[in-house]
């Protein structure tokens, strides 16, 4: 037998290793913008066609590179900015993997010029398939202009794999303010498709968080600045009144690197605790700075994850800090603020954290609540008790229903009461309903996300519904990627009744809203769906408009809890059985139960 292994050709090696760092347009338009950062660029433009399927190119005035350094800028594991093991804690750099500009070399044709400004002339390389089919010298204004085109040409499968234009475009408007965010001493534009998106000019934080998140947050930021010998945080968070239903507007840099952490996040939305309403989120744009080698930066290069040598600490910093300027802007009452017992925990940030006080930590509850793998209210999904009997029950009414759905008398199997005590509401959630052969009782909520789920299906694919135009429409001001999620949405929400239409930059005016449909409450049902889609959007057993219809019945219906008069727990409930599939809500609970008289009867042993 012959032996079989071989090695990969350095290409296909190549190509394998790129998948960890280029998944996306976006990750290039990443890894493109901090190289530039990194060389001392003041100006930095980003320009993109087709999503950046057809085009990434960043031009910027940094320091450029030699001849050799460009040739040698392509090869994996290349980089200028560690030396040996001990630099990799002290990194000051965005980049230090000398990994993106050979992976994207990998998947991509690549065009680069640069100079530095004591060359006379510049280097031209064209590269693909990680291999130089072009290099020569040519003339180039100092700095560096690299060009990334038709990303995974060379891989078919990988390019069928990357979502619409606007999925896409989404992903490069978030990569790009996160570095713009970081850096707002440095000039930033973005153009798409030959249209300027973003002109930020060089200014402070304050101004570049307006320039961004836009002109409502002008006069309604509070500043946060608190520093020991441990860490500094500084940035802003928006006075309650900004504060949204979807969690837009939330930003985390450490060290000028854009993290995501659900545990630090947290630490924010309880100090806004009883000053915004519960389901509402703060904006804030929060910049982190301390010891490198007090983190843990050498993670997987495209997850915005970050290890802290102690969280804890951290969070009850942010808390405080967060606290602290709620308190000095008298937003929140000073008292909260230095009775916080989080507070105490301060004096350990001063002062070296002994053995003894690190173990005490670590072992308490909340230090374990809160470190299990960033997910601090992360919810166990749990199993509901004997539901599995009741699917089982459920199958037969399915049955059931389809045969009456034949004769097209879909209400015709329970005949409700109609005398006055038809409809009883318990613990303003169920609903009990009487009927010839013994009662139901009926989720309110769950029953009404089915009527709803089913009318905006049925508008979605059919006919369009009725649209009731708003006395005075609304605006809608968004922060970029939710504008662009938004944007997406517009000819379903028609579908279903909602008129929304652009109105300049990252800006919407509701114009109208399902006929039936109380007005007043646009503004919110918009944004909440918008927070809705986001979380539902990584699930991708379902299309868009498929999650635009749930997210709306979810958002639209009576909830559990709301009191209903008699005449509204009838059409609920006619509603109801008017449905295709009555007996199940959109997420597969029950909607009702019912208690046949037989059964009733032999429970009581009659
Ligand atoms: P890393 O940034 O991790 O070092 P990259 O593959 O992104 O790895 O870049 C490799 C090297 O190429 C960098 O270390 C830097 O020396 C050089 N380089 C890349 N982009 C630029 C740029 N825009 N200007 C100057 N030098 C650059
Ligand atoms: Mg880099």
């Amino acid at each position: 037998m012959q032996d079989i292994i071989q090695l990969l050709p350095d290409n296909i090696a190549n190509q394998i290793a790129a998948g960890e760092v280029i998944q996306r347009p976006a990750s290039a338009v990443k890894e493109l913008l901090e190289n530039a950062v990194d060389a001392g660029a003041t100006r930095i433009q980003l320009i993109i066609n087709d999503a950046g399927k057809a085009l990434v190119q960043v031009i910027d005035n940094g320091k450029g590179m030699s001849e050799t350094d460009a040739r040698m800028a392509f090869e994996r594991h290349a980089t200028s900015k560690i030396r040996d093991i001990e630099d990799l804690f002290r990194i000051k750099t965005m980049g230090f993997r000398g990994e993106a500009l050979a992976s994207i070399a990998a998947v991509a044709q690549v065009t680069l010029k640069t100079r530095r400004a004591e060359d006379e002339l510049g280097t031209h390389i064209d590269i693909e398939n990680s291999r130089v089919v072009n290099q020569e010298p040519c003339a180039a204004e100092v700095g560096t202009n690299i060009s990334m085109k038709n990303l995974f040409f060379n891989v078919p499968a990988r390019r069928n794999f990357l979502k619409s234009n606007a999925a896409e475009m989404r992903h490069i408007v978030d990569e790009f303010i996160r570095v713009a965010m970081a850096f707002p001493s440095i000039f930033f534009s973005l153009s798409a498709n030959g249209q300027e998106l973003f002109h930020l000019e060089a200014g402070n934080h304050k101004q570049r968080i307006v320039q961004i998140l836009g002109s409502t947050y002008t006069a309604k930021l509070v500043p946060v600045h608190e520093k020991t010998d441990y860490l500094t945080i500084s940035g802003f968070i928006g006075k309650p009144e900004t504060a949204r239903k979807t969690r837009g507007d939330q930003y985390f840099f450490v060290n000028n690197r854009y993290i995501k952490s659900a545990y630090l996040n947290h630490a924010v939305n309880a100090a806004f605790d009883g000053i915004i309403p519960n389901d509402s989120f703060p904006g804030y744009v929060l910049y982190i700075d301390l010891d490198p080698a007090q983190i843990d930066i050498n993670v997987h290069p495209t997850k915005q994850e970050i290890k802290f040598e102690d969280e804890k600490i951290i969070y009850a910093f942010i808390q405080a800090a967060v606290k602290h300027a709620l308190a000095q802007f008298s937003i929140a009452p000073s008292l909260d603020f230095s009775l916080n017992a989080d507070i105490q925990q301060l004096d350990a940030v001063s002062k070296p954290f002994t053995n003894e006080q690190q173990q005490a930590t670590i072992s308490s509850g909340l230090y374990q609540t809160f470190s299990r793998s960033h997910q601090a209210h992360a919810i166990e999904p749990t199993e509901k008790s004997g539901l599995g009997d009741w699917r089982a029950y459920f199958k037969e009414s399915s049955i059931a229903n389809r045969q009456s759905e034949e004769k097209q008398v879909p209400d015709s199997r329970f005949q409700i009461e109609d005398s006055g005590n038809s409809f009883l509401q318990i613990n303003n959630t169920y609903i009990l309903v009487n009927h010839s052969r013994g009662f139901l009782v009926v989720h309110q909520q769950l029953a009404h996300e089915r009527v709803l789920y089913e009318k905006f299906s049925a508008a979605m694919h059919n006919q369009q519904a009725a649209t009731q135009q708003l006395l005075f429409p609304v605006t809608l001001e968004l922060a970029a990627p939710d504008a662009a999620l938004l944007q997406d949405m517009l000819s379903d929400l028609i579908q279903i009744g909602y008129l929304v239409e652009p109105f300049g930059t990252n800006s919407f005016v509701i114009q109208g809203c399902p006929a039936d449909v109380i007005t007043g409450n646009e503004k919110n049902t918009i944004e909440l769906l918008i927070e809705q889609f986001k979380h539902f959007s990584s699930d991708v057993k379902y299309s868009k408009r498929e999650k635009l219809v749930r997210c709306m019945a979810r958002q639209q219906s009576i909830k559990a809890g709301q009191s209903l008069s008699e005449k509204e727990m009838q059409s609920l409930v006619n509603d109801l059985f008017a449905c295709t599939t009555p007996n199940i809500s959109p997420n597969g609970s029950p909607t009702y139960i019912e208690f046949k008289e037989e059964y009733l009867d032999r429970m009581f042993g009659k």
